[in-house]
């Protein structure tokens, strides 16, 4: 260990240091050096702090609604007015561009306002006289604690997905965030408490798959909602249903953009740029395929090239376009990916590696980079590559481009680009996957529709957020009810009719 900041877990409302030794590394990515450390918990770490949180689940599901979004609304406002910090804190550890942290930032702030709705959504239905004199109503009532896991790609927003909604729903949560760029949740925690949440109703465990573990397996976690790589989503998912939890595991993508020879050009070029490498590839709804149908291809990867060469690659708060890639391994295995797609057949129209940046050198920096004619059998093809790196792949017509997306493995987004109103018709009608864009590349849905995926993008049938969410984190109650009086008397053993 050096003298280098250790971030601590966050349990009882306050920072806590648990009493495993494990520690990681966290990297300021402009630099390519570690800049903190974090702890990792160990299982008995991570069972103090869910017997925190079961008893902040105990008071927090008897506080009125009106005390939950006072609590929320002020922990909006409060995120609202220092966002600039917490912007600064995503581009230190992820190293995404200022413009792009305060985005993440936006969309997160969504969900907290849609949150702050709780009452209404948390109307049961009523039905009077289902018989004489009876009447049937519903509650949704909170599971108690949850456990939210997540990715290093948005480490505000991603969070944030969840814990308003659960919060809001009268749970307590405890989230694992990423090992690699921890210090946001600590910031949210901080922000929740200063916004009057009680202690325990909020608490953050930080570490690698065992505290991942532990959280799964132990019986006081009601439900599990996981958003990361597929193979971990399904083994999130798989593990934890097995235990009877009720989990919604997001896993990993591969969105295809399909360009129509109508499709204004230029527009889609801006938007394949746009997508293809706003925070350096390192989001789930990037576009990383362009299917292009020949006739526009060449047309299309000009223009494409054209704005490529206008990007600035460098440190993020340096008004910079693109920031580095997370960590030095990471970047590797992304530009290992270009050499397989160039061994496969593909030509490397703008090759991203070697970059000169405006930051140190030293930075994991990887720039935009554009493949054509990629082989679909090559793995650059089939695998997620989570980078700067954008593959076109020509298709004849709609139907070849609809058929490649159809038979890939994820379904997380896609985007149709045309001006043809039928086309895109019968696009959203045939294609499968969960979220898309009819001429929008990232078609990321507002906090009051839920965001998922098909297929192995989404295991689970909750997506996040929306009325999705809030029906994730309670559980129905049907209550028949019958205020005695003396009509009712008599035994009967037939079952209940209402007649
Ligand atoms: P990851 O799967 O490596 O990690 C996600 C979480 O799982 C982290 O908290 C990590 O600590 C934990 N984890 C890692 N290995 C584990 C293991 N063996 N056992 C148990 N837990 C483990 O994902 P990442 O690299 O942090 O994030 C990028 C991935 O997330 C990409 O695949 C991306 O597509 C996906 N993602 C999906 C969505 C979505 O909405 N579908 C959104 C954001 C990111």
């Amino acid at each position: 260990m050096t003298d280098l900041p250790l971030l601590d877990h966050w349990v009882d409302g306050a920072p806590w240091a648990g009493s495993s030794e494990r520690t990681g590394d966290v990297f300021d990515p402009a630099r390519g050096v570690v800049q903190k450390h974090v702890r990792f918990a160990s299982v008995d770490d991570v069972a103090d702090a869910v017997a925190s949180a079961v008893r902040g689940a105990a008071l927090w599901r008897e506080a009125s609604i009106s005390k939950r979004t006072q609590v929320l609304f002020a922990f909006r406002e409060i995120v609202n007015a220092r966002k600039d910090e917490l912007a600064a804190l995503l581009t230190s550890e992820h190293g995404k561009v200022t413009a792009d942290a305060h985005g993440e930032i936006a969309r997160g702030l969504e969900v907290i306002e849609f949150a702050c709705g709780v009452g209404p959504l948390s109307k049961g239905a009523y039905s009077e006289n289902v018989s004489t004199g009876i009447d049937v109503y519903t509650l949704r009532q909170p599971l108690g604690v949850v456990g939210i896991i997540s990715p290093f790609n948005f480490p505000a927003m991603v969070p944030m997905w969840f814990f308003p909604l659960a919060i809001a729903a009268g749970n307590a949560v405890v989230l694992k965030p990423s090992e690699k760029d921890p210090s946001a949740a600590i910031w949210m925690a901080e922000r929740l408490k200063e916004a009057g949440l009680p202690d325990g109703v909020f608490s953050v465990v930080h570490g690698d798959k065992t505290a991942v573990d532990a959280l799964l397996e132990h019986p006081d976690v009601r439900a599990i909602s996981f958003v990361g790589s597929t193979p971990i989503a399904r083994y999130v998912y798989e593990t934890a249903t097995r235990l009877g939890k009720r989990v919604q595991a997001l896993g990993g993508a591969k969105n295809h953009m399909l360009v129509l020879p109508d499709a204004d050009l230029d527009l889609t070029a801006d938007a394949a740029v746009n997508a293809g490498f706003g925070s350096a590839g390192e989001r789930c709804m990037a576009v990383s395929v362009v299917l292009a149908v020949d006739s526009v291809a060449d047309a299309l990867i000009e223009k494409i090239r054209e704005r490529m060469a206008r990007l600035s690659v460098g440190d993020g708060t340096r008004g910079t376009d693109m920031g580095p890639l997370v960590t030095g391994a990471h970047r590797d295995k992304v530009a290992s990916y270009v050499d397989v797609a160039a061994g496969d057949g593909a030509d490397v129209v703008v090759d991203g590696r070697g970059i000169e940046v405006d930051g140190d050198p030293n930075g994991f920096w990887l720039g935009p980079t554009l493949l054509d004619r990629v082989p679909t059998s090559s793995a650059a093809y089939r695998e997620e590559i989570f980078g700067p790196v954008l593959s076109v792949v020509r298709v004849e017509g709609y139907e070849e481009g609809l058929a490649l997306i159809n038979s890939g493995a994820f379904g997380n987004g896609t985007a149709i680009f045309t001006n043809d109103g039928g086309a895109a018709r019968r696009f959203q009608h045939e294609v499968q996957v969960g979220m898309i864009g009819v001429n929008v590349p990232i078609p990321v849905p507002v906090a009051y529709h839920s965001f998922g995926g098909w297929k192995a993008s989404l295991f689970g049938d909750a997506k996040a957020y929306g009325t999705h969410g809030f029906d994730f984190f309670t559980q129905e109650k049907a209550v028949t009810s019958r205020w005695l009086d003396p009509s009712h008397a008599g035994v009967n053993l037939g079952f209940p009719r209402h007649d």
